[in-house]
């Protein structure tokens, strides 16, 4: 029997009520390397009632407090980054180095939030009547729940997690079913540092009986998602009903363009690193290249060599530059997409199947594939792939590039390479994007920025910076009188 995690409710290592588990794989092997509770509804309740009645008292911890709480958080994650970094891999595939640069978010929004806690700032501004003093303040808002994806199993739930305890509220967090270790590290982490009973939970199970019960549950009131439209769409619409608080980090279709005075050693470095990296399976993976006409044969050909050097193979293996895709639906997603372009009429440069490796055979492969005589309007340069798949697309001008890359419903992340600042600027000015590169690939972002999509990327929200505090607390407005007399806004002077 494999190891068995358990559920964290109330401060207290529980197994699931049903007493039901299922395993979780390693996708570059396929060995199982751990037991997951498969929760039910009633350990999600019992989860929400322990958050409920922790708040009463974490609400009024100083926030400093908070912050220093926060601040060992950081400290542990870093002692311990290498190890959770290689469990990272081992449970969802990415290589080893991009493991570590997610621990490393987690580390840096730790040491962040520990800061807000002796900010948070509010403000004070002047009152409109004698002797009256007026402030804003924020008011932590209540049970949190952070329900997160596989693709960043540390960076997303601490992105999450920490800025709603420092503001003072209290967490149920379920994880993404394909990486319960990490989520569990975390917890534990977090119960390390001393975070009190109640203050976070952990249910582990599926989205359709954790989550639902999550999202609608009368005591939750704030909902936290990352995850696919399709889903993020659903919990907008259970949490719409009981106007709860959401936010929703969504999808992405994320383009590099390159102009004909790009350098070019650089920008196809770039989209290796954006389109490739975490095998396609990051939010902000560069799926789409528009390239302009002047460098566009030259920059397939260039291309193409540097996909077909890229080594498939385990993350733990220093020389493996794309390891796994997610699962093997995953793998037949992608493959019906290359179909789909094929049958649009896209020209398939380079990959576009499974590596007829023997060595690579029981795990998720998928060969680094590229299309070219891409048009916008076909649906691999309009749909989420999630996976290592680059379109390439050709324009004339910037104007076009610039409308080519808008021309989806996505709004996360766009990238410009291009040795002219006037192109840079309108650039920075039109695309429309939440997150704008120049001179670098889709990918990278640093956690004192905000960070979210426009459109269908999400509801407007934003995740890190001082962003995160506007979503995890509420506004409340004082005013304190000393005038000693009854003084009315707006009508007495
Ligand atoms: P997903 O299938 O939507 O799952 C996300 C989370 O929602 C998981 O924890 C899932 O649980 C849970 N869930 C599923 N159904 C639910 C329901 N009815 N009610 C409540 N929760 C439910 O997404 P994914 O495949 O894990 O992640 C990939 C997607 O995330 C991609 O679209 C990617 O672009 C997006 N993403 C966006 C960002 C961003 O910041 N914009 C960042 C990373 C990823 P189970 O795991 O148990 O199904």
């Amino acid at each position: 029997m494999h190891v068995r995690l358990l559920n964290f409710i109330g401060g207290q290592w529980s197994e699931p009520v049903n007493g039901q588990y299922h395993n979780d794989y390693n996708p570059a092997t396929g060995e199982v390397l751990v037991e997951v509770p498969r929760s039910s509804r009633e350990d999600a309740n019992r989860a929400v009632a322990a958050a409920k009645e922790a708040f009463q008292s974490w609400r009024l911890v100083p926030a400093p407090k908070r912050g220093e709480i926060l601040f060992r958080v950081g400290q542990l994650l870093m002692e311990r980054k290498s190890e959770l970094a290689k469990k990272m891999t081992q449970e969802m595939g990415k290589v080893l180095l991009e493991a570590e640069g997610d621990v490393q978010e987690g580390i840096d929004m730790a040491f962040y939030m520990a800061g807000e806690g002796r900010r948070s700032f509010g403000y004070t501004t002047p009152s409109e009547l004698p002797n009256k003093f007026a402030m804003a303040v924020r008011d932590p808002i209540g049970v949190a729940a952070i329900i997160t994806p596989w693709n960043f199993p540390m960076a997303i739930p601490t992105w999450k997690i920490f800025p709603a305890l420092v503001a003072g509220n209290t967490v149920v967090f379920k994880p993404a079913s394909e990486t319960p270790q990490l989520a569990y590290e975390l917890v534990k982490i977090l119960e390390e540092a001393g975070v009190p009973a109640g203050v976070v939970n952990l249910v582990f199970g599926s989205g359709s009986e954790v989550g639902e019960t999550l999202i609608s549950h009368p005591d939750v009131a704030l909902i936290s998602f990352t995850g696919s439209n399709e889903t993020g769409r659903h919990v907008a619409q259970v949490a719409g009903s009981q106007l709860k608080r959401v936010s929703l980090e969504l999808g992405g279709k994320n383009a590099i363009i390159v102009l004909d005075d790009a350098d070019l050693d650089l920008a196809i470095d770039g989209i290796i690193w954006s389109a490739f990296g975490t095998t396609g399976q990051r939010c902000t993976a560069c799926s789409r290249l528009i390239v302009q006409e002047g460098i566009y044969d030259v920059l397939r050909e260039r291309l193409k060599d540097r996909i077909a050097k890229l080594s498939l193979g385990s993350g733990l293996d220093s020389k493996t530059d794309v390891g796994p895709l997610i699962n093997r639906q995953a793998v037949e997603k992608v493959h019906k997409y290359v179909q789909i372009g094929q049958d649009e009429g896209a020209h398939l440069e380079i990959g576009g199947d499974v590596p007829h490796d023997s060595g690579l055979s029981a795990g998720n492969f998928y060969l680094p594939t590229l299309f070219t005589d891409v048009t916008i309007e076909m649906r691999i340069a309009q749909e989420e792939i999630f996976g290592p798949v680059l379109s390439m697309i050709k324009v004339k001008t910037l104007e076009e590039a610039i409308q080519v890359n808008n021309k989806v419903t996505y709004g996360l992340s766009s990238s410009i390479f291009t040795r002219n600042v006037n192109a840079a600027f309108q650039a920075i000015r039109d695309l429309a994007t939440g997150i704008v590169y120049i001179n670098a690939g889709t990918i990278g972002a640093e956690i004192h920025l905000p960070f979210g999509g426009t459109r269908g990327t999400g509801n407007g929200h934003r995740e890190a910076g001082t962003a995160a505090l506007d979503f995890f607390s509420e506004w409340k407005a004082v005013y304190v009188d000393y005038s000693g007399k009854l003084q009315r806004a707006q009508i007495d002077d």
